[in-house]
């Protein structure tokens, strides 16, 4: 098993560009007759991808080995209404155009440096006819799938799978002081598997472990090629209102526990959208009794292991006033892994945002949640044939 992970770890690193040595330093939109142009200025010229996303129309590029160091972003115009970059994976950047109608690349090149000024990226965005830009999303669509962890063999004992919210280009919450959701989160996940670390009948995986982007099916898909028993998706998110604070726990369910939990949920759902992912929602295929006495099975125990974690959490840390809610969150949606999403607190409480980056906070807050996933694992039946039945169904899917 080792020596498998190692093998695929390896060539990984051998497929993987070296690192992002090609900086963005600016990046600018000039009007065109028919569309928009945007240049921007790099060291060399980047491998790259544009496609088309709909619903509602966006532009998307991938760049190899490209990061952005731009001081002062231009403002969108003309035909894009709105944009954003930041990494894909360390190695790659993206970049997101809203759309204000359907509009293609009608033409790039790149212009080499030249007497001291930097090497130039044009591409020219102009109007399309919305067949044509649906026909550019289609194909758009499956070429631009990012791989997922081969399935490992289980590796014996109850695999925990960790799923820090947001990255790279999605950065999540953000305090006033400019620190990111993305970045407090995977921290904090990577607190919890350190007190985790060498816990008999625990295994524990992490969906990323570095600054990348991951559409919220492709953490259940990481989740599912893991073999996943549990699955805690880590946030620190914002409220409207900066009095709201506390740790509080969701589970999935289509009937949200109060119009807040709702709130949250829809605007975690929208990250894919934000980021430019092109999958479509999660849809399980799988019915019939079996499939349902699962679904519950998993939702029980989604709500036990939430009720566990709230007991050991506020031991140690403030709570929200209704600590356990529940909401349709995209994320939590597979039938066959008890999932729960954990917000540690709202980085618009001042008082939650000093907690989450205080070292201590940090140290008694990951201790608690590791205790609570021991507490939830010591009391799980151990397989037993029903639930290997049960387990082999799921994987026909
Ligand atoms: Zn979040």
């Amino acid at each position: 098993m080792r020596r498998l992970t190692a093998i695929l770890f390896l060539s990984l690193v051998m497929l993987a560009p070296a690192r992002a040595d090609i900086a963005v330093t600016s990046a600018g939109f000039t009007p065109l007759e028919h569309g928009t142009r945007f240049v921007l200025e790099m060291s060399e010229e980047p491998t790259h991808r544009v496609f088309a996303v709909e619903d509602p129309p966006r532009l998307v590029i991938d760049l190899d080995r490209v990061s952005f160091d731009v001081a002062t972003p231009a403002e969108a115009d003309g035909l894009v209404s709105g944009w954003r970059y930041g990494a894909l994976t360390p190695t790659a950047g993206r970049i997101v155009f809203d759309l204000a109608a359907p509009a293609l690349v009608s033409r790039q090149f790149f212009l080499p440096s030249l007497a001291g000024r930097p090497g130039r990226l044009v591409l020219d965005i102009v109007e399309a006819e919305p067949a044509q830009f649906a026909r550019a999303a289609r194909n758009a669509t499956g070429a631009n799938r990012d791989e997922d962890p081969a399935v490992t063999p289980n590796a014996g004992g109850t695999i925990v799978v960790i799923d820090p919210g947001h990255g790279g280009i999605d950065p999540g919450a953000s305090t006033g002081e400019g620190m990111l959701e993305k970045d407090l989160v995977l921290a904090f996940a990577k607190k919890v598997r350190a007190q985790l670390e060498g816990t008999p009948g625990i295994t524990v995986r992490m969906t990323r472990g570095d600054d990348r982007f991951l559409s919220l099916n492709r953490r259940i898909r990481i989740a599912r090629a893991y073999g996943a028993d549990l699955f805690i998706s880590i946030h620190a998110d914002a409220a409207p209102q900066d009095y709201v604070h506390g740790a509080t726990v969701y589970t999935l369910s289509e009937n949200p526990s109060d119009s807040q939990a709702a709130a949250l949920a829809a605007r975690e759902n929208l990250v894919d959208e934000v980021s430019g992912a092109i999958e479509p929602e999660l849809k399980e295929e799988v019915s019939g009794i079996l499939a349902d006495f699962m679904r519950r099975e998993t939702k029980s125990f989604s709500f036990a292991f939430a009720e566990d974690l709230i007991g050991s959490l506020s031991a140690k840390v403030r709570m929200n006033a209704h600590p356990h809610r529940y909401a349709r969150f995209r994320v939590l949606m597979a039938h066959d892994i008890p999932s729960v999403l954990l917000e540690l607190g709202y980085l618009t409480n001042s008082n939650d945002t000093k907690s989450l980056l205080d070292p201590s906070w940090q140290e008694e807050a990951s201790r608690a949640v590791a205790a609570a996933i021991r507490e939830f694992v010591s009391t799980q039946p151990g397989e037993t044939a029903q639930s290997q039945a049960i387990g082999s169904s799921s994987s026909t899917q």
